[in-house]
């Protein structure tokens, strides 16, 4: 065994009900006394809560999917009007996201309190989008220097959503066994995540008000991110990445869609991995254990479900084979690869 590996450091606190209390906690940690929070509008009242002891010298409410650079230029500028010095994000991944644009270029120091299980807040990963390409990059500035996870701020996430954001992070966890950077410790995390988003999601799914699966599945998401954000980005990704850039597409959707075909086409030539996504399923085979998943869950199946039209499927295979990432265990071909997006889009069965 053999491996190099950076571990990012940061701050976790997690304890559900206890939000409001670890924010002041952390706030004063950081010597912070001109905090901006950053939440979108659907996150409002909800942040209002959660902040509501913090030292606020402004409440930013404009969040959009993907961090147009627009929004994220009008967020620092009122992150200098107002002389803040730290940011408090609440939301989902696009809230986080926000706030890693403005510490990309303040050096503010981010407290992330997550509401979604997209695990944007465990990774020194930025993105932005200009004229509808996003270009991302990794810089220490925006690793939140501490996360607040809070599984009752998860309570009124639809069941829908849940799921949709649950699979992200299972995504993120079987993409971490083969992707690029891939070491042992990322395999352990990954299994690990895997077990309780198995055990956490269905939970959810069948009892959204119960906190025991919520904080399953939160738990989950977070070694997922931290796996996600070591291994780097695999086939999985890759291919999310073009969906989403090409045709819009909702990033936890686009994700819960195209796993099952990814891991069914990489699993026959991972088998440590199969091993390994198989045990953490408690199934026969890693793609049996995430097709009864789905099963229970009522996942979302098909990119023609949520926009992509079937004309664009030749040209996502090209941006795709470009992408491959290095090490992929089956060997991606225009052929193949159209073939996976085409399953992908009509929601047939992985093969
Ligand atoms: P999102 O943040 O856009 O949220 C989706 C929806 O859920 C929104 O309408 C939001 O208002 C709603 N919502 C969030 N929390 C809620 C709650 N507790 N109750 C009710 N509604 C709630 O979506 P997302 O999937 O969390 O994040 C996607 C974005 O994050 C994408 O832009 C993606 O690229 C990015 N991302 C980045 C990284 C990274 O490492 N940089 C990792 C994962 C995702």
């Amino acid at each position: 065994m053999r491996f190099a590996r950076d571990t990012l450091a940061q701050r976790v606190l997690f304890a559900s009900g206890a939000a409001a209390e670890n924010l002041v906690a952390e706030i004063k940690e950081l010597g912070a006394s001109r905090v901006m929070v950053i939440a979108g509008d659907a996150e409002r009242e909800l942040a209002r809560r959660v902040a509501a002891h913090l030292p606020v010298a402004h409440w930013h409410h404009e969040v959009a999917m993907h961090v147009p650079v627009e929004v994220a230029e009008r967020a620092r500028n009122q992150a200098a009007t107002h002389q803040v010095d730290a940011l408090v994000c609440v939301g989902g991944g696009s809230t986080t996201g926000l706030a890693k644009a403005v510490a990309l270029t303040t050096g503010l120091p981010i407290v992330a309190v997550p509401t979604t299980y997209a695990g944007s807040e465990a990774t020194n990963v930025w993105g932005l989008t200009e004229e509808a390409r996003k270009t991302t990059g990794t810089d220490p500035r925006v690793l939140p220097r501490t996360i607040v996870y809070d599984a009752t701020l998860m309570l009124t996430l639809p069941v829908g959503l849940s799921v949709a954001s649950g699979l992200n992070a299972l995504a993120h966890c079987v993409d971490s066994m083969w992707a690029p950077r891939a070491d042992p410790i990322d395999q352990a995390l990954a299994g690990e995540g895997i077990r309780a988003l198995r055990i956490g999601l269905p939970l959810v799914a069948a009892e959204p008000d119960g906190l025991h699966g919520r904080e399953h599945a939160l738990y989950g998401a977070y070694l997922s991110a931290v796996a996600f954000a070591s291994a780097g980005s695999g086939l999985h990704h890759k291919i999310c990445h073009v969906l989403g850039g090409m045709f819009d597409l909702p990033h936890a959707q686009t994700h819960a869609v195209v796993l099952p075909h990814v891991l069914a086409f990489n699993a026959p030539n991972a088998p440590d991995a199969e091993r390994r996504i198989a045990t953490a399923f408690d199934a026969d085979s890693a793609t049996g254990g995430l097709t009864r998943l789905r099963a229970q869950l009522n996942a979302p199946r098909a990119l023609r479900d949520y926009g992509m039209p079937e004309s664009g499927i030749a040209r996502a295979a090209e941006a795709v084979l470009a992408a491959v990432p290095p090490g992929n265990p089956s060997r991606v071909t225009l052929d193949n690869i159209t073939g996976l997006l085409r399953a992908a889009w009509e929601g047939a069965e992985p093969r």
